[in-house]
């Protein structure tokens, strides 16, 4: 049968694991099955930039990731009607982790960047809020670290020898505390019993807390822990990659008890999910420790990370490849007719643009008219390439999006002539200026935000990119158009 260990908090013997590096044979498996996948494909050494996410009608979607192929030194547009984060943790925002050097909190910061913020009001309850308020990077607060990780410079290789790829520590599993092993301060005592009746099983937050106060309290950089009194093949057989790499810095653990600090270990927050993984952005689902689930509360029990991992990998894998097969996606090079819901909204919007001009571009202008209907614009503009972007090519689509662009400039162009002549009659500059002129007719323009409102620059000559800013939702959003 299967061994069950037991960690920090556990009240019984409850962790089916592979010797000590469980998460590293999950990992062996998985991957081992996803290569062996035909509808697989691996991209390796491309990171995740930022994610692609667009408004249409009020709801936001992921149309997939920017992604830079670091090997060849460029950037790749990943389309994709469903996007799943499983990037991990943050731990290297921290100097002394025990994750590795890509636990950059990637996912995090992506989502955060494309406005998956916390809602108004501050941090969600430890146990989620639900599928309702779903979707916010939330509670971030709650980082955990672990009792044991290996003290290097204590051992007799020294702090060089022991220094591991990224900066990491060297994590001793909380299983050699769950098979009987002890702390001790540097005088020989043990002073976990004197801090939680739960000793050395007590829950991590509480032993580091213990180890930090009896290295501060006595003025020593660590503490140790002890496993030599139980029996020798026991300990090789249970944690042999502990052993050999202890003994690789001359430590045997069998008869030396092990030096250790306290590290930065798992993130509890996240990209706030539901029990499916989904997110509020339609097509973005989040896994892993990127994600809060609101499972670990604030504050993991040992072992629950792989666990959850398992779980939620598999419930999100069901519910995205369901999402994917429903999808109206099909490329953005796909020709497709419109359905009749998206054929009402590309008239609906061709009726605002229309309202949009002429409220703002029509016989009689005002500078105050030309602004809003600038920031109208840049929405339909947003909402109008997310739906291209999904439904492909498509006449009425691509017509729309032409009049967009045009209206967009128009609007630009009228909003910069500071005078009135031919056909362009602003009320706020009724004369025609002599200076002015008719000069060139300028579509390279520079529409900046301020708090105040719409500002508008002009470039010094023409160039093929327009480039707008505008604010709208939570934040600022800037888009560029290649014209
Ligand atoms: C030493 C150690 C021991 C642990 N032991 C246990 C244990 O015994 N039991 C337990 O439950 N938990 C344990 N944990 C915690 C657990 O291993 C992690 O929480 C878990 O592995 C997280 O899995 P994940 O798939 O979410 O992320 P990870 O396993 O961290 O995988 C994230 C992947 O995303 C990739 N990535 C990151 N950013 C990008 C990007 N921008 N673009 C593309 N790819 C990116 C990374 O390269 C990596 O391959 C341990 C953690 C550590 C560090």
């Amino acid at each position: 049968g299967l061994h069950l260990t037991r960690e920090g908090g556990h009240s019984a013997r409850r962790i089916v694991h592979a010797a000590d590096a469980t998460g590293a044979e999950i990992e062996r498996a998985l991957v081992a099955a996803a290569a062996a996948h035909p509808a697989i494909a691996f991209f390796q050494h491309h990171l995740a930039v930022d994610l692609l996410i667009d408004e249409v009608a009020g709801v936001r979607y992921c149309l997939g990731a920017d992604v830079l192929d670091q090997a060849g030194g460029r950037m790749a547009r990943f389309v994709a009607p469903v996007t799943m984060l499983a990037t991990g943790g943050a731990g290297q925002v921290y100097p002394n982790t025990t994750n590795p050097a890509v636990t950059t909190g990637d996912g995090i910061a992506m989502a955060y960047r494309r406005g998956l913020r916390l809602p108004p009001g501050g941090a969600l309850p430890p146990g989620g809020a639900g599928l309702g308020a779903k979707a916010a990077v939330a509670n971030m607060e709650f980082v955990q670290f672990h009792p044991t990780s290996l003290y290097a410079a204590a051992t007799p290789a020294g702090a060089d020898a022991g220094a591991l790829a990224g900066g990491r520590s060297f994590l001793i599993t909380e299983a050699v505390r769950g098979e009987g092993g002890l702390l001790y301060n540097l005088g020989g005592e043990r002073f976990m019993p004197g801090c939680d009746p739960r000793g050395e099983l007590a829950p991590r937050d509480v032993v580091a807390r213990c180890i930090q106060a009896e290295m501060e309290g006595r003025g020593e950089s660590h503490v140790l822990l002890d496993i030599s009194h139980r029996p020798r093949r026991e300990v090789l057989h249970h944690f042999p990659n502990v052993a050999a790499h202890c003994a690789s810095l001359g430590l045997d653990i069998t008869r030396d008890p092990i030096p250790v600090v306290p590290a930065q270990h798992y993130l509890c927050g996240g990209v706030q999910t539901g029990l499916l993984g989904e997110t509020r952005v339609q097509g973005l689902y989040a896994c892993g420790e990127v994600a809060c689930s609101g499972l670990h509360g604030a504050n993991r029990l040992a072992s629950n990370s792989l666990l959850e991992g398992l779980h939620a990998s598999r419930c999100a894998g069901a519910a995205l490849a369901a999402a994917a097969a429903g999808a109206d996606f099909s490329g953005p090079r796909a020709p497709r007719p419109l359905s009749p819901s998206a054929a009402a909204w590309v008239a609906a919007t061709r009726r605002q643009l229309g309202q949009l001009m002429w409220s703002g571009a029509g016989i009689v202008r005002r500078q105050a008219d030309m602004r809003r209907a600038l920031q109208g614009i840049a929405q339909l503009y947003v909402e109008t390439k997310a739906l291209v972007a999904s439904y492909g090519v498509n006449t009425e689509l691509v017509e729309l999006r032409n009049l967009v662009t045009v209206g967009e400039l128009i609007m630009s162009s009228a909003l910069q002539r500071r005078e009135s002549r031919g056909g362009h009659y602003c009320e706020d500059f009724p004369q025609a200026v002599p200076q002015v002129g008719v000069g060139r007719v300028c579509v390279c323009v520079c529409v900046y935000g301020s708090p105040q409102g719409l500002g508008v620059g002009r470039r010094a000559s023409c160039c093929g990119l327009l480039m707008f800013g505008w604010r709208f939702g939570l934040g600022w959003r800037r888009s560029r158009v290649v014209v």
